[in-house]
């Protein structure tokens, strides 16, 4: 799922000064599992916003709301009736959900009061890592289950490199070596022989941004 983290308060406030009447508009996915963006952080965030503002005498009127899915046009529709109320967006959604209720009420601003950090899984309670970086060619058939794009600090796609110690990426930090990690797994399933695998090097034109946003059009799918 896509992991954010809520923005400092201090600088929300700031993109809103120009504003007396919002609506603080989260998501009830992704960003909720992660405790930043939910019913429940609307509510935190929209009380703590509302005592600064009253502490610094410029009060201020806070709609509060939250869609099942931010990313998603029909679920953002639903927000319509309050965004007409009001002068401006703050979304606790995701960067996607941010750019769908930009899109869609486009006669007024919005902000994001999150910063979208990464694709990633629970590790502990509060603890979460990256874990996909969306690269358009998986290749985790090859390497068991372990990604090297997003786990290896030099997205080695034939690894490992010279720095692997003991397990460790040389980076330190207690970071595991991604291609340890991937030889060590392979040898549990019985497929080491995938080591010897080279995987190709990526075209680029549709595993990367280069040539603008990438885009899943599904015929089948189509009205
Ligand atoms: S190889 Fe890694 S970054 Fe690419 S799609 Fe698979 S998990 Fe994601
Ligand atoms: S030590 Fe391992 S994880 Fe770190 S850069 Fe080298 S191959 Fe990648």
């Amino acid at each position: 799922m896509i992991k954010a983290e809520q923005k400092p308060v201090d600088e929300i406030l700031d993109f809103l000064k120009p504003h007396r009447k919002i609506l603080l508009a989260g998501c009830n996915a992704c960003v909720a599992v992660c405790h930043a963006g939910g019913e429940k952080e609307v509510g935190i965030l929209s009380s703590a916003l509302k005592m600064a503002r009253k502490k610094a005498g410029q009060k201020i009127e806070i709609l509060e709301d939250c869609s099942t899915r931010q990313c998603e046009p029909e679920f953002v529709q639903e927000l319509k009736e309050k965004a007409e109320e009001v002068e401006a967006v703050l979304s606790i959604a995701c960067g996607v959900g941010v750019q769908t209720v930009a899109r869609m009420f486009s006669d007024i601003p919005v902000y994001p009061g999150l910063n979208t950090t990464f694709m990633g899984e629970t590790d502990e309670l509060g603890v979460w890592i990256e874990r996909c970086q969306a690269c358009g060619n998986c290749v985790l058939h090859v390497t068991g289950g372990v990604c090297p794009v997003a786990r290896c600090a030099k997205q080695l796609l034939n690894g490992p490199c010279g720095g692997s110690q003991d397990g460790e990426c040389e980076i330190g930090n207690d970071v595991p070596c991604a291609w340890q990690q991937i030889y060590d797994r392979l040898k549990t399933i019985g497929q080491l022989h995938r080591m010897e695998e080279i995987i190709p090097v990526k075209k680029w034109g549709r595993e990367s941004r280069d040539k603008g946003p990438r885009t899943i059009s599904r015929e089948d799918l189509k009205l």
